[in-house]
């Protein structure tokens, strides 16, 4: 058996759709001076092989890239079209500038859809002037692909309704806003060392997993390490920290892990 690649994450948001603090909100957490309580939209990038692969563009991207100095994109991978994953698309112009070149973005058909339809503008041909985005899409399904080298594994979800994407990369995964988890799927998650897991609030949601559902997904899936991701402002960092169980954590902003030691 290979050995897996040396994959390096660094966790850019955690936060739900309105980010934490939520606006307005005086709650503990929203007002707490620990910067692992300021969540921005829930993104992460993803290096391996000498490439860097970014998982959704979020309403935070800008501000995620200078705080993480990111100079470079090498792919997208979106895992569905919802506002907080997708509306910083067009700050990817900055990266098709710095490297005059389009950029590969990966997604499903609902992803293309939606993408078409919202921001038809970053699917057109560059010009001159590099001043928009300029997106190279392609569909994928349950089926691996290579980039660059980089063999990336799409991992089909529910959200709620909706068919969306995570991502695995080595034995990294990448699995937000994610109500369940097919068979099919969880095949597909066997021997990982670091999983970065939905988790929105304590109460049951529609679309999302809840702290229970999260510890129990994460159980099954048993990779060596399970962040937690997506979370709300109801979930405070220590007080949700000191209650699960070894081998799972609260992520935050800024964090960053290795998997693997290459080759
Ligand atoms: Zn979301
Ligand atoms: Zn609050
Ligand atoms: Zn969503």
């Amino acid at each position: 058996m290979s050995a897996a690649p040396r994959v390096e994450v660094l966790v850019l948001g955690v936060g739900s759709s309105g980010g934490t603090p939520a606006l307005g909100c005086t709650c503990p957490t929203c007002t707490s001076p620990d910067p692992r309580n300021v969540r921005t939209r829930a993104s992460a990038v993803l290096r391996a092989g000498g490439q860097t692969f970014l998982i959704d563009t979020g309403p935070d991207l800008r501000q995620q890239s200078l705080r993480e100095q990111l100079l470079r994109v090498d792919a997208v991978l979106y895992t569905h079209p919802h506002a907080d994953h997708l509306n910083g698309i067009d700050d990817l112009r900055a990266f098709c500038w710095l490297q005059k070149a389009p950029l590969p973005v990966f997604g499903n058909r609902l992803m293309f859809t939606h993408i078409r339809e919202r921001f038809p503008y970053t699917l057109l041909q560059p010009t001159a002037m590099w001043d928009k985005p300029v997106l190279d899409f392609t569909e994928v399904h349950a089926e691996p692909f290579e980039f660059a080298g980089v063999t990336v594994q799409p991992i089909p979800l529910l959200h709620g309704k909706w068919p969306i994407l995570g991502w695995r990369i080595g034995n990294v995964a990448y699995l937000t806003d994610v109500s369940d988890i097919s068979d099919e799927s969880l095949a597909l998650l066997q021997g990982l060392d670091i999983l970065l897991l939905d988790c929105l609030r304590e109460r049951p949601h529609p679309t999302h997993l809840s702290v229970a559902q999260s510890l129990e997904w994460a159980g099954r899936v048993a990779a060596r390490q399970t962040v937690l991701i997506h979370m709300t402002h109801e979930l405070e960092y220590h007080e949700l920290g000191r209650r699960l169980p070894e081998g799972v954590c609260v992520g935050f902003d800024g964090m960053q892990l290795v998997s693997g030691s290459g080759e």
